[in-house]
């Protein structure tokens, strides 16, 4: 058993919250282009701007140092960087010293021919993005994307022993009718499904005020129809978690747009150039690339210093169809979801 000691100084921020969950957003870039998260015509950044993967690791190392306990990878699309696997395998080798747990978030492309490998570098949970199991929605919603490809990902992460949870935007005019036989597929198969409310974020040319799908008032409709026990299980974000008895398993809310969970949140987000962002609502950020290229180790300790000093109460997320703007510019896949 190895014994992880107390960070010496913990990144605690002004409201008193510990940090400990870094989501590191690994790329931009994405093979799909999902309705919700992105515009059809997306320019990406130029890759010279992107963190390499030894920067990654040293700001990696620096936030484990002062306890960190939980990464996630996430993007954009993280299994479509190259040679992704090397970065998961060296942030692999910290588990056990100091990090707990590494876990990614993919939209399932890439994920039959990685799933082994992500087992094998200590990987234990996934997130599938999976919004419709009928394949000409699932390509209409992600405009390029191949239901099949995603399915076989799931079969060989499940195969490969990982654990999945599936995560699903709800959309009331688009897939709302699918949430229940989503929920007996996922629950059938050993998966969580957690729901999403749309948030904001970006420019994309849909309407989100259509779209939006108050998961407050779906959780009650479902429990007049099935048997729903609260689930204490608390990740420091805005998921909450019910049993639901007939199907035997686990359902989340993430609802940003109709609840407000940012006092327990212990969450920053890293960007694949470096910005380190406090909330995903909300735009202040500190530049840890420039810190740690300019000032090194030192430089980039009191960068996450002023972080702390920056990390907001709570967001802003507003939907109101007089104030067509998005209530934060940057896409989803910038800030890393
Ligand atoms: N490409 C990977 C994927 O799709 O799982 C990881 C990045 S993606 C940005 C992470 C999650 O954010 C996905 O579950 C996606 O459905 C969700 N997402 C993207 N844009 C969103 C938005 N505007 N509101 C709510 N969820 C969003
Ligand atoms: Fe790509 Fe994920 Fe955004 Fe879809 S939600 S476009 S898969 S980054």
């Amino acid at each position: 058993m190895t014994l992880t000691m107390p960070p010496a100084r913990p990144l605690v921020d002004r409201y008193g919250r510990h940090i400990s969950y870094l989501r590191i957003s690994v790329t931009d870039r994405c093979d799909f282009r999902c309705v919700y998260c992105m515009a059809e015509d997306m320019t990406f950044l130029p890759k010279r701007e992107v963190l390499s993967f030894e920067e990654i690791e040293r700001i990696a190392a620096a936030f484990i140092d002062r306890g960190t306990t939980r990464i996630r990878l996430t993007g954009g699309e993280p299994l479509v960087r190259r040679d992704i696997m090397d970065l998961v395998r060296s942030l692999g080798s910290r588990i056990g010293h100091g990090l707990d747990e590494l876990t990614i978030t993919t939209n399932g492309s890439q994920l039959a021919r990685h799933a082994e490998g992500l087992a094998a570098a200590g990987v234990r949970r996934i997130n599938v993005s999976l919004d419709t199991l009928d394949s000409a929605r699932f390509t209409a919603i992600t405009r390029r994307g191949r239901l099949a490809d995603v399915m076989a990902g799931i079969d060989a992460a499940q195969a490969a022993g990982l654990a999945v949870k599936i995560n699903m935007v709800a959309m009331a005019d688009v897939n709302a009718d699918e949430i229940e036989p989503m929920m007996a597929w996922a629950h059938g198969r050993g998966m969580g499904l957690t729901l999403i409310e749309g948030m904001p974020l970006g420019d994309v040319g849909m309407d989100r005020v259509q779209s939006h799908l108050p998961l407050r008032e779906l959780h009650d409709q479902l429990a007049r129809r099935y048997s729903l026990t609260r689930l204490e299980k608390r990740t420091g974000g805005p998921a909450r978690y019910v049993h639901v008895a007939e199907t035997d398993g686990v359902l989340g809310f993430i609802t940003p747009m109709s609840h407000n969970f940012c006092e327990s949140c212990n969450r920053v987000r890293l960007t694949a150039t470096g910005q380190l962002f406090m909330c995903l609502g909300q735009d202040d950020q500190v530049n840890l690339r420039d810190a740690l290229r300019s000032g090194g180790a030192a430089g980039l300790d009191a960068a996450m210093d002023q972080a702390m000093l920056l990390k907001p109460k709570g967001h802003d997320f507003v939907l109101d169809r007089n104030r067509p703007q998005p209530a934060v510019a940057r896409h989803m896949s910038v800030t890393g979801g």
